[in-house]
């Protein structure tokens, strides 16, 4: 197949992207229009967590579509409520709105919580948030990120953000005024690099939050749905937010995101939330036949057994190259380097013949990995392997 050049003029150039185009998928593999194949440790953002057009979803799909695409938001449809059900029994919140992406299900949080605010805490409405943290694109989800330029980048924008250091109760306490009506963490913080919060400081922020009256919100939009290793990242913390938002994961690779929340804080009005795709049938359908596929019988303990593979391999990796050690939790991992070559590995490791290798570098000394939650354990192997050789030819 040629390369589509009139095609890629016509798209908004908004990233540097490779001049290749990517036709089919299965598992941890793609394959490119040259017929070149790749081992894929994106997985379009921690996003397939069944791996690349998994039977489950395109069975849940044809099915779906087959029988009833969209009645409309104004109407209950019977997948959404099985996957409202599914979650809410599988985690300590009452109620589910489904929306179409992550920054989406986050700005329904900021909504949420600044009407819970009115009515609770005389229109508190601040948020504070964690340097380096990352919830989204939209203006409200960009000021609430801690990616430094990233709340004035379109000014002007949303206002009552403070930022706070992850691991740092202090610098959280510090912040909290009459005005504050909750704090907003990722457990792990995906684009900033791989950091997990630590047990301390989530177990610190449920207490200091309950004792001032604010709202505990995660955003598990990367974390959620197994990529840790158990259901939602929160439940490794022995602790229960008021608010959870999901998104990458939930859709097995389809536009599909949530915002959950306790019963007492689900204080919405007719009117005040809502989206004319949110909730559709064939989306929520996926999200049940990937919500199956993860609590199955042994799911999620594999998750954990490629999770240790992974990290061990990478540790192992690391210290024959003088690398700085590794982090994560689960299948959500990285690589610390001791220099600023990222960009130049995960280039490497995409050229390489006769299959390539596609890794992740979201900071310049970081290489980030997010297979399929299913990924075997000869694949880890395999990427181990590829990954030594591509650093062996940028170092070599
Ligand atoms: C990816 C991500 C988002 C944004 O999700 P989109 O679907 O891209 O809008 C928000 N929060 C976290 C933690 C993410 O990783």
């Amino acid at each position: 197949m040629e390369f589509d050049r009139a095609g890629m003029n016509a798209l908004m150039d908004i990233v540097a992207r490779p001049e290749l185009v990517f036709v089919r998928g299965e598992g941890s593999w793609l394959e490119d229009h040259t017929g070149k194949r790749y081992l894929d440790f994106i997985q379009g953002w921690a996003v397939n967590s069944l791996g690349h057009c998994p039977p489950e979803v395109r069975r849940a799909m044809e099915a779906q579509a087959g029988q009833l695409i969209n009645p409309s938001p104004a109407y209950f449809n019977a997948p959404s409520m099985e996957l409202a059900r599914r979650i809410t029994s599988a985690s300590c919140f009452d109620r589910v709105f489904f929306a179409n992406s992550g920054a989406e299900a986050n700005e329904g949080a900021i909504k949420l919580a600044r009407k819970w605010g009115r009515l609770n805490r005389n229109g508190a409405y601040k948020i504070i948030t964690m340097d380096h943290g990352f919830h989204g694109r939209t203006l409200a989800t960009m000021s609430a990120s801690g990616k430094a330029g990233w709340d004035t980048m379109f000014a002007p924008q949303v206002p009552g953000f403070p930022k706070a250091v992850l691991n740092d109760l202090e610098s959280v306490k510090a912040l909290i005024d009459a005005e504050t009506v909750a704090v907003m963490l990722e457990p792990v913080q995906g684009e900033g690099g791989v950091l997990p919060a630590t047990q301390e400081f989530m177990q610190g922020l449920r207490k200091l939050t309950e004792e001032e009256g604010i709202l505990f919100i995660v955003d598990e939009v990367q974390t959620g749905f197994g990529r840790t290793g158990s259901m939602f990242a929160y439940q490794q913390y022995g602790i229960e937010p008021d608010i959870m938002t999901l998104g990458k994961g939930i859709g097995g690779g389809v536009p599909l995101a949530a915002l959950c929340a306790r019963e007492a804080v689900s204080c919405f009005a007719y009117g005040e939330q809502g989206g004319t795709y949110n909730g559709n049938p064939v989306m929520t359908a996926v999200g049940v036949a990937v919500f199956d596929a993860l609590m199955a019988d042994g799911f999620l303990e594999s998750v954990q057994a490629r999770g240790r593979q992974l990290s061990e391999g990478l540790l192992e990796l690391g210290a024959k190259w003088g690398f700085k050690g590794e982090r994560g939790a689960g299948l959500l991992r990285a690589l610390i380097l001791d220099g600023d070559d990222g960009a130049a590995i995960v280039q490497t490791a995409m050229a390489r013949t006769p299959e390539g290798l596609l890794l992740n570098s979201p900071r310049p000394n970081l290489l980030r990995f997010m297979p399929a939650l299913n990924v075997s354990e000869e694949e880890i192997s395999l990427m181990l392997a590829h990954l030594d050789e591509a650093i062996t030819k940028v170092r070599g």
